[in-house]
């Protein structure tokens, strides 16, 4: 999977994507990321890409041209351009996986109040959100999509680490989890865990996804 990552501050993800399961499937060819810095398609010699919102009111509006271009610089037919937005659709586990099945994400970063709508409109951009709450920039939603959507790619995730007991899978939360020492600050590990008899152990892990499920997040049963 190639995806461009497309922003006024290409150093923000200096280190974030080279450590952990990114970094390893980088390093695996499993996908290639590569940044854009937006400013370098300015077209004034100050190299601004932002100005004043017609309207007035408050912040700076990124410029549609800077935008465009630079979108258009890496955007190969089979691109899927993604807006990070507050304003998009919210990025959960289906869509995670939709994602990953492109073969090539462009990932457009705003900044300030955001970027001008014609830009949008004419790029056709997915916009796509992290959350109801509003970042500083997309830097960090950027960097949120390509984790949750590496994990999956293919290959990315080893034998041990597969996605399908995590979290979201078949609609639940994932289960309890533990490890040694069996006894922390008095409280044991349940004994089911330690007898061996892996259908019990089974059965025992899905009474206890639902039941967290049910407390922690109701809404995903009555889904
Ligand atoms: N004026 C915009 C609004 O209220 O919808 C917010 C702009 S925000 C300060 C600057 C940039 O951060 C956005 O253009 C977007 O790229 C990114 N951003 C902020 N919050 C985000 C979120 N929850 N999900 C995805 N991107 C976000």
């Amino acid at each position: 999977m190639l995806i461009d990552i497309l922003s006024l501050f290409p150093d923000y993800f200096s280190g974030i994507f080279d450590i952990s399961i990114v970094g390893r499937a980088r390093r695996n060819g499993l996908i290639t990321i590569r940044h854009t810095d937006i400013r370098t398609f300015a077209d004034n010699k100050h190299n601004r890409v932002d100005d004043r919102p017609f309207g007035g009111g408050p912040g700076m509006v990124m410029m549609a041209e800077p935008v465009i271009k630079a979108v258009q610089s890496v955007a190969t037919p089979q691109a899927r351009v993604v807006y990070l937005s507050p304003q998009g659709k919210t990025l959960n586990a289906p869509l995670c996986k939709n994602l990953a099945r492109e073969q090539h994400l462009v990932l457009l970063c705003g900044h300030y109040e955001g970027i001008d709508e014609r830009a949008l409109e004419i790029l056709q951009v997915e916009e796509i959100s992290i959350g109801d709450y509003v970042l500083t920039n997309g830097c960090l939603p950027a960097s949120v999509l390509v984790d949750a959507v590496a994990r999956f790619v293919p290959g990315v995730l080893g034998h041990d680490e597969a996605a399908q007991q995590d979290s979201f899978e078949g609609g639940i939360l994932d289960w309890p989890h533990y490890t040694h020492p069996r006894s922390v600050q008095g409280r044991e590990v349940p004994q089911v865990l330690l007898n061996g008899d892996h259908q019990q152990i089974a059965q025992w892990r899905r009474t206890a996804a639902l039941e967290k499920t049910r407390k922690a997040r109701p809404d995903l049963l009555k889904q």
